[in-house]
């Protein structure tokens, strides 16, 4: 069932109005005269098989609502024909725009893409393999139009056999809720509703290693999950190979948390004391002048001074990761290029 944190008016007026930080109604603004903004935003990458259906199948969902819809799609670099059918969708439907990035620069910059091109007044990110039911839109504006800045989806587990890549999921959000400070929701998915509020908010967040669903928990802002079950893939394979999970977590543990720096600190105190007590030991010898004791062993030196030098390695690697991170953010590149947009094909 949806979680209510915070309180809100908006529910009660039904008008689609504003409400200000205390939840009191304010006067309608002249957009919302006219019918509700929606933009879709939608990454694409190599989903040639997949995408003319979920385009169908989201359609049939937002045809039959009163809100004015717009498609973001946003081709993340795709070579498999994606672009063609993306492009036959947008002569079609006036109200679908395509972005075309320059090459894949993954799915966390796709959809930051789609975001910055998104004006509506509620923006609802998808993927586009089927994965995420259309189904949900309707219910992801309502709570949206109760007053909530976020909606959230979360996939439920189903009773499917333990995949690798869930017992490596369940493992990450783990991991990331014990050592950062902002809390991940389990099974969180870039499925979710944010109103104009909470877009601007995620918009004024240029970082370059971009983990999306720790970003938006780190907001704050009044939020409220909508639990799903995830259905199979429409067609094709994930697009997340093992190396694009390995960069989101390690995107993910190094951005918002420091404790992989804190855990080298930590093995040199435990060393440093008992290089202490070792000295204590030594020392008690010499003074009870039981030196002939005092064998220096060449293992338990070179045990000691691997271990050691494996810690300082570490700590250096923990530092080098943090040092690259702070290289890259300096840099303030950009995090995707567009190559085209949707008016170069309908001209
Ligand atoms: N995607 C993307 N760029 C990428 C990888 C994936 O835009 O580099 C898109 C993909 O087409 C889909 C969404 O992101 O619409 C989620 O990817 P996928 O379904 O492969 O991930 P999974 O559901 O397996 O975690
Ligand atoms: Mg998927």
């Amino acid at each position: 069932m949806p979680r209510r944190k915070e309180r809100s008016v908006c529910w009660q007026t039904g008008t689609g109005s504003g409400c200000d930080a205390r939840g009191r109604i304010l006067p309608m603004s002249p957009r919302r005269k006219n019918k509700l903004q929606i933009d879709l935003v939608i990454p694409v990458y190599n989903e040639a098989e997949a995408i003319d259906q979920t385009y169908a199948d989201v359609r049939q969902v937002v045809d039959a609502l009163p809100y004015d819809f717009r498609f973001i799609y946003v081709d993340d670099g795709s070579s498999d024909g994606t672009a063609d059918s993306l492009r036959a969708i947008c002569a079609n439907d006036q109200r679908v725009t395509l972005l075309q990035l320059s090459r894949n620069f993954g799915h966390q910059a796709a959809l930051t893409a789609g975001m910055d091109a998104s004006q509506g007044d509620i923006m609802i990110s998808m993927d586009a393999d089927g994965q995420h039911p259309p189904a949900l839109i309707p219910k992801m504006i309502d709570l949206i139009q109760q007053g909530y800045d976020i909606v959230q989806g979360q996939r439920i587990e189903d009773d499917r056999a333990a995949s690798f890549k869930k017992v490596t999921s369940n493992f990450f959000y783990w991991l990331i809720n014990r050592i950062s400070g902002t809390q991940v929701l389990q099974g969180a998915a870039d499925f979710r509703a944010l109103s104009r509020n909470a877009l601007n908010g995620v918009r004024s967040m240029q970082e370059y290693h971009r983990f999306l669903r720790g970003m938006i928990s780190w907001m704050g802002y009044n939020s409220v999950i909508l639990p799903y079950h995830e259905p199979e893939r429409i067609a094709g394979i994930s697009k997340y190979s093992l190396g694009k999970m390995v960069r989101l977590a390690s995107d993910a543990i190094f951005s918002f948390s420091l404790a992989p720096l804190y855990i080298g600190l930590s093995a040199g105190f435990v060393f440093f004391i008992l290089a202490g007590i070792q000295l204590v030991y030594v020392l008690s010898l010499w003074i009870t002048g039981n030196t002939q004791q005092v064998e220096p062993g060449w293992s338990s030196l070179m045990g000691v001074m691997l271990i050691a030098s494996g810690i300082i390695m570490i700590l250096l690697g923990f530092i080098g990761v943090y040092v690259g991170y702070i290289f890259q953010e300096v840099k303030r590149r950009p995090i995707y290029l567009i190559k085209g947009k949707t008016s170069d094909v309908r001209e």
